[in-house]
């Protein structure tokens, strides 16, 4: 088998503690991996570095095209640009992208939730443009631009069509925001008409949509929005089916793709050894299918399912009261049955 290198950026928070718990497991289902280790974040200043995205990090990651990260703190009021949005930005990663599912044997509030959020991840209020106008006046801008609306829209619509889903649904404030939304909303039905006819297609006001997905979340197929929305719908979705322990991620380039859950550092958790590492392991699985390893993501998708469905070593998040270690250890065990 291949052997793959991959970047691994453990983050802050629990950050360490579940990447190590997802490394665990990747290694024990069989996948052949060089992992180079690289900081980022309140981690970076605290090794005395001067910069919570290091040059080094970045040019790892460009280099070697795949990075599985944790959770990063941006220190809030210090003048770092959150490193989330650098990266996304300088490497490309025009795409999050966020399958939201029912899991065997998670009892939740719904059932028959199976839908993935495509976030555009490079624009919108996330540009990082702000301005004080003049003292006790500021502004964000909202960017769009027709290059990535209509190329976030082409990658939703070609995801539909490759994974056999059958609708886009995009969330929207255009009613408002008549410009900006307004574009990307133009950018998606032109994707739609001009390229692919036979994906159905729907437009909702993102106030509406919200509603709509706490009422009957098991109608939507794939949602497709820009940044801020993404980010917000994306831990709504995430309440539907468990909470944020079980939600993964990947944001993806044309040229690199950095794989990481939908949850943040957890402050009120970090060191205590309980944070559920499942979001990050089933990144993980994510990027074992993006570099073509799908028998190991397999493998390790059906471990999951059984300890999921034999409900002894769950994490607290999820009603039990294993250890981040204990529920790798158990999904480990799992592998060899
Ligand atoms: P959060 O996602 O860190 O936590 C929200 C709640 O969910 C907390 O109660 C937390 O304990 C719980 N939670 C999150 N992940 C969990 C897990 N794996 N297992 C069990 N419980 C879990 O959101 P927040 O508190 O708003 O943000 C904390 C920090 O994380 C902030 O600095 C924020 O900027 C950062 N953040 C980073 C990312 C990222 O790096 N991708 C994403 C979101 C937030």
């Amino acid at each position: 088998m291949a052997r793959h290198t991959v970047v691994l950026i453990p983050g802050d928070g629990i950050g360490p503690e579940v990447t190590r718990a997802a490394r665990r497991v990747l290694e024990a289902a069989g996948f052949s991996v060089e992992w180079v280790e690289m900081p980022a974040g309140a981690s970076a200043l605290e090794l005395g570095l001067d910069n919570v995205l290091p040059q080094r990090t970045l040019a790892a990651v460009a280099a070697h095209k795949v990075a599985l990260k944790g959770p990063i703190t941006t220190p809030v009021g210090k003048g770092f640009k959150s490193v989330n949005v650098q990266l996304r930005q300088k490497l490309g990663l025009y795409a999050a992208v966020r399958p939201v599912r029912n899991l065997r044997g998670l009892k939740t509030r719904y059932e028959g939730v199976d839908m993935v959020i495509v976030r555009e991840n490079t624009e919108g209020l996330y540009s990082g443009i702000e301005n004080e106008v003049v003292p006790g006046v500021v502004t964000s801008l909202k960017v769009a631009s027709r290059m990535a609306c209509t190329r976030i829209a082409r990658y939703a619509f070609r995801y539909a069509t490759r994974r056999r889903r059958k609708s886009i649904t995009v969330f929207h404030k255009a009613n408002i925001m008549k410009m900006s939304d307004g574009l990307f909303l133009d950018c998606a039905r032109q994707i739609h008409e001009e390229e692919y006819p036979n994906i159905e297609y729907e437009e909702l006001i993102i106030d509406a949509g919200c509603m709509r997905l706490v009422q009957a979340p098991e109608r939507f197929d794939v949602l497709l929005m820009e940044n801020l929305y993404g980010d917000l719908v994306s831990d709504l979705c995430a309440g539907l089916v468990g909470g944020l322990g079980v939600v993964p991620g990947s944001n993806i380039g044309d040229d690199a793709a950095i794989f990481e859950a939908v949850h943040g550092s957890a402050p009120d958790i970090a060191g205590k050894g309980i944070a559920n590492p499942l979001a990050l392991i089933m990144s993980g699985v994510m990027m074992l299918n993006h570099l073509q390893e799908t028998q190991i993501a397999e493998k390790i998708k059906q471990a999951y399912d059984a300890v999921l469905a034999e409900g002894r070593h769950l994490t607290r998040d999820l009603g039990g009261s294993a250890t981040t270690d204990g529920f790798a250890d158990a999904i480990i065990s799992e592998l060899d049955r």
